[in-house]
């Protein structure tokens, strides 16, 4: 449970992170709050030779409306999200979500721009990123470049971002559809979810059901072939491939998507 032996280093700013990053190689990692890599370092699970601290750069921490999306920086917390008025009435989904997340302290630590770039499948954000349709702005060596939510998640722990690449800005249209609803299954309110959903119109986005946070293309075909909730959302499991663990057997999880995702299509449509 202790971490292995490392150089910690803190920036003030992106140009000072993006330095050290590049000064240090492929062995470094950026913290921002913490909360998902120094759990995964007292594991021995990430043994990254030099921290770069991230945290208090105050330019990457922003919630705004620019022209035709919202703009929000990458370590701005889950409770800046959560309380944000723009947010609110603009995208309530983000909002909901991030309320949502683990405890205060884990709210308040915690950013997105880091519960994006760790690439659980079992995390909130990133299934919200993929229904919103939203962009990511990255910037490292080789300049700053734009990806889009779909193509940004590889695998557990891993996401296209290259070795000292930081992750900016996460962009999100404002949405044509106004219906949404996140539904979270968990043991407790503080827990990850055993299974979750994001929809917002006909986007349908899936927590923990794979490797990835992935998009229900199957239900998201039955909507768009004019099927109702309850018979859209039967779809729910179809190219999933649901952990299987002491959390619940895999066909729990489909079960639980299939119910999860016709509250949330019924929701969202009381909605728009
Ligand atoms: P860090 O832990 O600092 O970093 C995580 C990874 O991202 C590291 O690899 C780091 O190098 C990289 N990284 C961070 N920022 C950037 C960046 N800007 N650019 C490039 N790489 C970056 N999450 C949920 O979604 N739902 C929950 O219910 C939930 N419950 C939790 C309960 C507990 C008790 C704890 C400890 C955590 C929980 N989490 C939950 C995870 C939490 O949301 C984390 O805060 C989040 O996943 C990681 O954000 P962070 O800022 O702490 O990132």
């Amino acid at each position: 449970m202790i971490p292995a032996p490392f150089t910690y280093q803190r920036a003030s700013s992106v140009d000072e992170a993006l330095d050290l990053a590049s000064q240090a190689g492929e062995d470094a990692k950026f913290l921002a709050g913490g909360h998902s890599l120094m759990p995964l370092m007292k594991l021995r699970l990430a043994v990254p030779d030099t921290l770069i601290d991230i945290g208090r750069i105050g330019e990457l921490s922003y919630i705004r409306a620019d022209d035709g999306h919202i703009a929000v920086g990458a370590l701005t917390s889950h409770d800046d999200i959560a309380r944000s008025d723009l947010l609110a009435s603009e995208l309530p989904l983000l909002a909901q979500a991030a309320g949502q997340i683990g405890d205060p302290q884990v709210r308040h630590c915690g950013t997105i721009g880091g519960s994006l770039a760790h690439s659980d499948p079992a995390a909130d954000l990133p299934a919200v990123a993929l229904a919103l349709g939203a962009t990511f702005v990255a910037r490292g060596p080789s300049g700053t470049r734009e990806i889009a939510a779909g193509d940004f998640f590889l695998s557990l722990f891993e996401t296209v971002l290259e070795p000292g690449e930081l992750l900016t800005e996460i962009r999100i249209p404002r949405p044509q559809a106004a219906g949404w609803s996140f539904q979270k299954f968990a043991k407790r309110g503080i827990d990850w979810a055993i299974v979750g959903v994001a929809v917002q119109g006909s986007s349908v986005a899936l927590v923990n059901m794979g490797s990835t946070p992935i998009r229900a293309t199957a239900v998201e075909q039955a909507l768009a072939a004019g099927s109702g909730p309850r018979e859209a959302a039967a779809h729910a499991a179809e190219g999933t491939s649901a952990p299987d663990d002491l959390n619940g057997p895999r066909a729990y999880r489909e079960h639980l998507a299939r119910v999860l995702v016709a509250r949330a299509l019924e929701e969202a449509g009381s909605r728009a």
